[in-house]
């Protein structure tokens, strides 16, 4: 590794000249099953045609122009997912992150305009919100926000799935105006919510005037077999965030507003340069269109019940499996011992996945696996979890 690229992550010796499907190639001619999709990001596999087609497209006529312009791709792609989340406006960025700090700055925002300039949020334990320093503040990670203090204050972490948790600390702290949370926590070990759960802080949040705002960054766009992992319960959130899967490999996030949260925002409020430029919106806006021309919410349900139900039996009664648990193809298999060493065989065995909370096996494949590419991540991942359980010690 190059000593000029700066010390952060502890890659894999591995690098990629192509792709194709769900399948990618290394330099020696060696291919891999991706089951992690550049960790949820290539929605369509890779060298997807359609969306090769449409990126070349728009490249050729012009890949960036300035928010100060009118966007007829950005406004065509607000006007898509403000159709499919039931929500009224849209920001757009460039990560993740991006599209939680504005959020994050929206409650502010909010705050100052009701008469509460400091307004708190409540977000949970084991959560993943990104790394500037508001979305840091917000994350339940201590070890993400060690040596980064001082954050910025205002952010209460609480259990996750306990609505008394929630009663408590605004018991505690008057000054909350939002609640921020993952309907299934990915980093956090693809954790999900419950349904009745999601349903009462809605209530709750519309009791107190609050803001409910849902980060389907990893969940959303298609991967649980719903446009959003939150229409499982049938709510709407005031905020949702996007990023991850929508472009298909193209850098954009979305912050998408309505109820209480329409509006806020004024002219000058808040700004980006590159988010939501031609290139990436005519890429998004093909993803949403492939996804539902091609029905792949409908197959990422059921090949992810597929992929669960297949791993559930193969490692049945494994000493050391704990639990196969998700939802659609976000899919989490917990072990009783960390077991990050998994990543490394399973590249071995030409597969990619990654471990998350040191003991989950995290997979999110391609919406476009099929039953069979399915059956291929068990075969080829259901002898690598037996060995390194039989080898590692507990
Ligand atoms: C990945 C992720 C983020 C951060 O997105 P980046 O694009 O890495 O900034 C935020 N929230 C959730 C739930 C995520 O999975």
């Amino acid at each position: 590794m190059s000593s000029a690229l700066s010390n952060i992550f502890s890659r894999l010796p591995v690098s990629f000249t192509h792709g194709q499907g769900v399948w990618l190639w290394d330099a020696d001619g060696r291919r891999y099953l991706d089951a992690l999709s550049g960790i949820g990001v290539n929605s369509l596999g890779h060298a997807h045609p359609r969306l090769v087609a449409a990126i070349t497209e728009q490249a050729q006529r012009v890949i960036h122009v300035s928010n100060l312009y009118e966007v007829p791709q950005q406004a065509a792609l607000a006007e898509r997912l403000v159709a499919l989340s039931g929500l009224s406006e849209c920001i757009f960025t460039s990560s993740g992150s991006e599209a939680n700090e504005t959020a994050l700055k929206l409650a502010r925002y909010y705050g100052h305009q009701n008469g509460n300039p400091h307004a708190h949020v409540i977000t949970m334990d084991s959560s993943w919100h990104g790394r500037t320093l508001a979305t840091l503040a917000a994350t339940g990670s201590a070890k993400a926000r060690e040596g980064f203090e001082p954050l910025p204050a205002g952010y209460i972490q609480v259990a996750y799935n306990s609505l008394k948790a929630i009663e408590d600390a605004a018991a505690a702290e008057p000054r909350v105006n939002t609640v921020l949370l993952e309907t299934l926590q990915g980093e956090g070990g693809i954790r999900p919510a419950e349904i009745e759960y999601l349903q009462a802080v809605r209530r709750l949040c519309d009791e107190r005037g609050w803001l409910f705002m849902i980060d389907e960054v990893q969940s959303g766009i298609g991967r649980t077999g719903k446009w959003f992992a939150h229409q499982w319960a049938d709510i709407r959130p005031d905020v949702m965030t996007l990023a991850k899967g929508l472009g298909g490999g193209v850098p954009i996030g979305a912050t998408l507003m309505g109820g209480r949260a329409a509006g806020v925002f004024k002219p000058g409020s808040h700004g980006t340069t590159f988010g939501g430029n031609p290139l990436v919106c005519h890429a998004a806006l093909t993803v949403l269109q492939t996804l539902e021309d091609d029905g792949l919410l409908e197959s990422a349900h059921r090949v992810g019940t597929h992929l669960q139900d297949a791993l559930r039996s193969a490692l049945a009664g494994v000493a050391g499996v704990k639990e196969v648990r998700g939802r659609g193809l976000m899919i989490g298999i917990e072990l009783d011992r960390a077991c990050g060493a998994i990543v490394r065989q399973a590249l071995e065995a030409g597969l990619l996945v990654n471990v998350t909370r040191d003991r989950v096996v995290r997979l999110l494949p391609p919406l476009i696996l099929t039953e069979a590419d399915a059956d291929e991540i068990v075969a080829r991942l259901v002898p690598t979890i037996k060995t390194f359980l039989s080898g590692a010690s507990a």
